[in-house]
Parts: C-alpha cells; sequence; structure tokens
C-alpha cells in the first residue's frame, strides 16, 4: 500500500495544547446523572410564546414568535461603534493575555457544562451526546485558537537578500461581524467568535434566530473570563438583523456559517458600496456529501457508519451523509441490512438518552422537508414511523436511479441511495464533483489503491474512509470545504487565524 511520507512537522504545528477530555457517556451511570441534570437546567424560550420550547407541538416553533427577541436597527449600529471603539485597547494587549483569556474561557464553558447542555437540548432540540460534544467543540477552539494565536502571531523576521531588516506580523482587522448557525449553537458560534478575538479583533456575534439563549448565556461566560464587554456584543435575529450588520461599512471582516444562498447574498453586499474597504468574508456552507461504498466494504461497519453520518442530530450538520452510492454487485444486500439497521433507531424527546434521533430545528424545516418526501417520485423508499405529534422527520432512504438525480441539498435526515458500475470508480467521483459542492465525501473499501484515487481527484475538505463522515475533531481534522461549500480556511485547522488578520510588513535600511 502507498504511505504518505513522513515528514517531520515544525515545531509550531505540532501538538502542544490539549483537547478536552469532556465526561465519558459510554459509561451508563453516567449517562443516567447527566441525562437527569441536563432536563433539570431551567430554560425560559425567548420570543412570545411556549410552542417555541415544545418539539411535540403540532404548530411547532415559529418565527413570528422569535421575532419578539430582534435587536433593533439602532441597537445593532450602536452595538458596532461600541465594539469599535473597544478594538485599538483590545488590540494593543499582548497575545499572551488574549490567548490566556481563551484558555481561561475553555475552563469555564467547561464548568458550566450543565447548563450549556441544558439549554442547547432545550433550545436547539440536541441530543445529550451532541450537547457535550459541543462543549468539547467549543473548549477545543478556544485553546486551539490560543494555541495558534502564540504561534502565528510572534514577530517573523525574514532576512534575505536586500540587505535591510524585514519582518512581518499579524494584527487584529478591526471589528468583526459573525454569523453562526442553530445546528451548532455553542460550538460553531463560540469557534467563530475566539478565532476573531484572540487576533485581536473585537465582534459584533450574531447567532442563528433560533437559539439566542445559548448564545446569550456564552457570551457573558466569555465577559466572565474577561474578555471586554464591549469587545465581544451580541445581536438577536435572522436575515435582517444580519443584513444591517454586514451592510455596515464599520465592518473590517465577515465569518459566516450558514447556507450557501445567504453566503452569496452577504458577499454581494459586501462589494456594492464604492466607499466601503474591501474586507475578508470566510463562508462554510452546505454540501452534498456523498460516500462510496466497494464490494470489499465491510457491511457491519459500513450500515453502521451510514446511519450516524446521515441520521445523527437527525441529519442537521453540514457534513452529514446525503447521497450514498453502492457498488451495483452488493447493492440489495447492503440496503437490506441498512433498512434493518434503521428499524432499531428510536425516535423522540432529545432529553431521553435513548433517543437517536430528535426533532427537526422548527416548522419551516419541517415543512420543506416533508413536503419534498411527500412529493418527490423514488424508485423506492424505505422509513420508520416517527412519533405522532411534533416536528419528527422520520429518517429516510431514498432510492435514486442515478447520482445526477441529486440536485440540492436537503438539510435533515433523507439519505439518497444509488449504485455504481464496477470498473466506474473514478467517472462516480468525478459525477460527485460536477455537483460543485465540496465539503465532505466518503469512501468504505478495504482497497488502499481506492483511496489513494480518491484523495487525488476528490474535491471536497474532509475525506472519510472506512469511518462516519461527521464529528470532526479541533486540530487533528480541520474542518471546511471549497466551491459551493464555502471559502475556507478551515476551522479548527492551522491556517485559520490567518484569515481574521491583516498582515503587516516592515522593512528599515539598516
Ligand atoms: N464540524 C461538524 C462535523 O464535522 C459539522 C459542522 C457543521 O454542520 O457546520 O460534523
Amino acid at each position: 500500500g502507498t504511505r504518505l511520507p513522513e515528514i517531520p512537522l515544525p515545531k509550531d504545528i505540532m501538538k502542544d495544547w490539549r483537547n478536552s477530555s469532556g465526561i465519558d457517556l459510554t459509561d451508563r451511570e453516567t449517562l443516567m446523572a447527566t441525562a437527569e441534570a441536563v432536563n433539570a437546567v431551567p430554560f425560559t424560550p425567548e420570543g412570545t410564546d411556549s410552542v417555541h420550547a415544545d418539539p411535540h407541538h403540532p404548530s411547532g416553533r415559529s418565527m413570528a414568535s422569535l421575532d419578539a427577541a430582534r435587536t433593533s436597527d439602532d441597537d445593532v449600529h450602536s452595538a458596532i461603534t461600541s465594539a469599535q471603539a473597544a478594538y485599538p485597547a483590545w488590540d494593543s494587549r499582548p497575545v499572551e493575555e488574549r490567548a490566556a483569556i481563551m484558555e481561561r474561557y475553555a475552563d469555564l464553558i467547561e464548568e458550566n457544562r450543565i447548563e450549556l447542555m441544558g439549554l442547547i437540548v432545550k433550545e436547539a432540540f440536541r441530543s445529550i451526546p451532541d450537547a457535550l460534544g459541543e462543549i468539547r467543540e467549543a473548549a477545543d477552539f478556544c485553546r486551539y485558537y490560543a494555541h495558534r494565536a502564540r504561534c502565528d502571531m510572534a514577530l517573523k523576521e525574514l532576512p534575505g537578500p536586500t540587505g535591510e531588516y524585514n519582518a512581518m506580523k499579524l494584527e487584529g482587522r478591526g471589528t468583526w461581524a459573525t454569523i453562526a448557525p442553530w445546528n451548532f449553537p455553542l460550538a460553531i458560534f463560540v469557534g467563530q467568535n475566539a478565532a476573531a478575538l484572540v487576533t485581536g479583533n473585537t465582534v459584533v456575534a450574531k447567532p442563528a434566530p433560533q437559539t439566542p439563549a445559548i448564545a446569550r448565556r456564552v457570551v457573558e461566560i466569555g465577559h466572565q473570563a474577561g474578555i471586554p464587554e464591549d469587545a465581544f456584543k451580541l445581536v438577536i435575529g435572522g436575515a435582517d438583523v444580519g443584513a444591517e450588520l454586514t451592510g455596515d461599512n464599520r465592518i473590517g471582516g465577515v465569518a459566516f456559517t450558514g447556507s450557501t444562498n445567504t453566503a452569496r447574498r452577504i458577499a454581494s453586499t459586501l462589494l456594492i458600496d464604492e466607499e466601503r474597504p474591501i474586507i475578508p468574508f470566510i463562508a462554510e456552507t452546505g454540501g452534498i456529501n456523498a460516500m462510496i461504498v466497494d464490494s470489499t466494504a465491510l457491511p457491519e461497519q459500513v450500515a453502521a457508519d451510514v446511519l450516524t453520518s446521515s441520521f445523527r442530530s437527525a441529519g442537521q450538520r453540514c457534513s452529514a451523509l446525503r447521497l450514498l452510492i453502492i457498488q451495483e454487485d452488493v447493492a440489495d444486500s447492503m440496503i437490506e441490512m441498512l433498512s434493518g439497521a434503521m428499524d432499531v433507531l428510536s425516535m423522540g424527546d432529545p432529553g431521553d438518552p435513548s433517543t437517536d434521533v430528535g426533532p427537526v430545528i422548527d416548522r419551516d424545516a419541517y415543512d420543506k422537508l416533508m413536503s419534498y418526501r411527500e412529493t418527490m417520485r423514488p424508485r423506492w423508499i424505505k422509513t420508520i414511523e416517527p412519533p405522532e405529534e411534533g416536528l419528527f422527520v422520520p429518517p429516510t432512504m431514498i432510492g435514486l436511479d442515478s447520482i445526477d438525480d441529486l440536485t440540492r441539498e436537503w438539510f435533515g435526515p433523507l439519505l439518497h441511495v444509488t449504485t455504481w458500475k464496477a470498473g466506474k470508480f473514478k467517472e462516480t467521483i468525478e459525477q460527485i464533483n460536477a455537483k460543485g459542492f465540496g465539503l465532505t465525501m466518503g469512501l468504505h473499501s478495504r482497497m488502499q489503491r481506492s483511496a489513494d484515487v480518491m484523495r487525488h481527484l476528490g474535491r471536497v475538505g474532509n475525506l472519510y474512509v472506512n469511518r462516519s463522515m461527521i464529528g470532526a475533531v479541533v486540530g487533528s481534522q480541520p474542518f471546511g470545504g471549497e466551491g459551493l461549500s464555502g471559502t475556507g480556511p478551515k476551522a479548527g485547522g492551522p491556517h485559520y487565524l490567518a484569515r481574521f488578520c491583516a498582515e503587516r510588513a516592515v522593512s528599515i535600511d539598516t
């Protein structure tokens, strides 16, 4: 087999920070005790109606009810004014101080684990293991970016042929707008803001309108950790508040995670005004993520990894598997095994530790997914019975004639399945590439050669071989894609912070 050559890593990208260790939920007693504590966390939904807090309510959460918590346009502008005023002092603190504050932030997020998990379960309808995953990832982002900032923001002297003193340095750019999604209401929110802040920027942060309480609490914890209040401001609302924020000429950069369409809309507003400086835009969007399975794959492992990749978190991850492509010779037996495995999935309350698949985020998402499911004409369909009332979209496998029949991302527990013919491996990868997205891709095969071919041909940010396609780990599995899936740089990777910075070089005739 082919191995990657062993290249010694420069000291500064070797791992000398620690990933969060969390708690062990595979231990049943720990799981039950954690669930009890998490379910006891008090939660009052923001907005005007209690429907918001109840995934079993037939009408689900409505955007109108959330609008009550919206930040006014004036308050958005004054948040930017305060954050701008706070910038010079924050940026001129030594990087070591900001890094230490981020590490303290990680510690406090872990200390407040149960409360934050309670909010995640109740406000975002995420499962208990997913909520714990968010605590770990949020803490990891803080510690990793603290470590990276110490390495990346040091003055770099650049001796060379000019006979002068040459050096360069990364510095903050000003006030960033960060716009986070509801599917990782803690981890992605904290990650974007920690990156912007540790590099000396101040931020005005807009979480998704569905998850304001989680954001409010974790911003408060950030202030407690030592981030000045005016350096880390929060605004609440949907697309209109986002437009007010990104439309302000004083914003020095935008970091966004969400849909491809919204990314396009933001990018265009950044370019319209001739008075406006040209500023960096970081977008992490969706994908039509595919996995290829060949006849050498281990069926039980495929079944477990496919179910995790497509149905965990009710399929509401950018990284989730959307299109499974099985080698024709083994397709029938593989689909039968997957169907059997689906039958034992349990759907229900996110706070119940035995739930595998919870509800989707809101009524709007529910209606879109269900109407697609009801109106499409698949070759075959396999689904399970959902609970009677509420926002439960049942995990569903949808048989397609061809790879080309799936043309958009469906952000929920819907898995499209088709086949490929032996001898057409490269063509199959090209067909996936042709969709224009480039986030995650998967392979189940015991042939090293296939992994190598996919590594060279697959135009994706994250390639996963013989494992699931979700759950990228900060520092080891930097996450983010290309094409319609976003701009990069990858979150949790060694190049992320530089995009938040201005690069300044100085040359002195000596
Ligand atoms: N980083 C997450 C994962 O690897 C996905 C992030 C997202 O959905 O935006 O599963």
